[in-house]
């Protein structure tokens, strides 16, 4: 069992970060906002995947309206992505954000940042202060390169302006494309403040390597209790955020488990197609969220016992396959993927 990082609690729309919340999984569209109908279905997708908060950019002022009209379409609290103008932030407060992402470092003076803060008071929404590697103020590369203490140095200015205003309904985040200084400066980011803390990397890249990059660097933050929220960042399509994102989750016990495929490596005992049969259960069940783990076995001899957790499993052999329960062979099977499959439906 985790102990989590005691923090503040925030609320973006009826989502709870922090304050001992479940860890909130978001992710980002990458829709072009004004295409309201392609963002409200990539939304709604990330969403029954199990997303639990969405990320939208507005980079203009045609975006606000669309945002707008995304935000009453949407069942899920969405984030708006500000980047430089001041007016885009405030005018995404007015068309319904539950919360803005800013770099409070690229808003052009503290004195926009103040107006952003008096619209999100008068809203009473949160705001992200997320400060990236790739953006750290001059003085401070100069000074003290893109370093731990550079970024950790950052956030605590940005924090410690924001609460002079009076403000504190904050979320942090601090990301860096470095594994081991995401892991050192939130640990040090979680000593020094209790506010929610959002975990994430930048340019992790292609699903592939990006989700190994975030499980390692995500799993050993919310291991040691540190994170309220999360993003898996991949290139590509964002529901692999979001599958990667919930798999690091329910391996924690931070998330309950959910369908849980397991297959063997295969080897030369290998007696059927281990690979296609688990991709084939994996694609026709997507979206089910059922606690079941779902073994496929390459051989009889070692496979239920080595699956005996699986709910319910499949071992090839010579000439078809067996079905099996907690390592109990159940029968044969004559066509093993057929037969399977109907069997498997018949839990789910
Ligand atoms: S279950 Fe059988 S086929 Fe699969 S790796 Fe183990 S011994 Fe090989």
């Amino acid at each position: 069992m985790i102990e989590r990082r005691k923090s503040r609690l925030v609320k973006a729309g009826n989502v709870r970060i922090g304050g001992g919340a479940p860890v909130v999984l978001q992710s980002m569209t990458n829709t072009l906002t004004t295409d309201a109908g392609g963002t409200i279905r990539q939304i709604n997708d990330l969403m029954r995947a199990g997303c639990d908060l969405v990320r939208v950019a507005v980079p203009d002022f045609d975006s606000v309206v669309t945002f707008g009209q995304i935000r009453k379409a949407v069942g899920v609290p969405l984030i708006a992505d500000i980047h430089f103008d001041y007016k885009l932030a405030i005018a995404a407060i007015e068309n319904g954000a539950d919360k803005i992402r800013i770099n409070p470092g690229n808003i052009g003076g503290f004195d926009r940042v103040r107006k952003i803060l008096r619209a999100a008071e008068k809203y009473n929404i949160p705001i992200r202060i997320g400060v990236n590697a790739g953006s750290l103020e001059k003085n401070l590369r100069l000074s003290k390169g893109v370093s731990v203490e550079a970024m950790l140095e950052s956030c605590l200015k940005q924090v410690k302006a924001v609460e002079d205003e009076g403000f504190r309904n904050i979320v942090l985040s601090i990301k860096t494309s470095s594994i081991p200084a995401a892991i050192e400066v939130n640990r040090l980011a979680a000593k020094e403040t209790d506010y929610p803390l959002h975990l994430g990397l930048t340019e992790a890249g292609l699903p592939e390597d990006g989700s190994v990059k975030s499980a390692v660097a995500l799993g050993i933050l919310l291991a040691e209790g540190i994170g309220d929220t999360i993003r898996v960042s991949l290139t590509g399509d964002p529901l692999n955020e979001i599958r990667t994102g919930l798999t690091i989750l329910r391996v924690l016990g931070l998330k309950p488990p959910g369908l849980d495929i397991i297959s063997c490596p295969t080897c030369a005992r290998t007696h059927g197609p281990v690979e296609d049969t688990a991709r084939r259960l994996q694609c026709e069940l997507a979206g089910i969220n059922k606690p079941l783990k779902i073994a496929v076995m390459g051989c009889e001899v070692n496979g239920p016992g080595e699956a005996r957790e699986a709910d319910i499993g499949l071992a090839f052999s010579k000439n078809g396959g067996i079905i099996f329960r907690k390592g109990e062979i159940l029968g044969r099977l004559k066509n093993p993927l057929e037969d399977f499959m109907k069997e498997v439906k018949k839990l789910i």
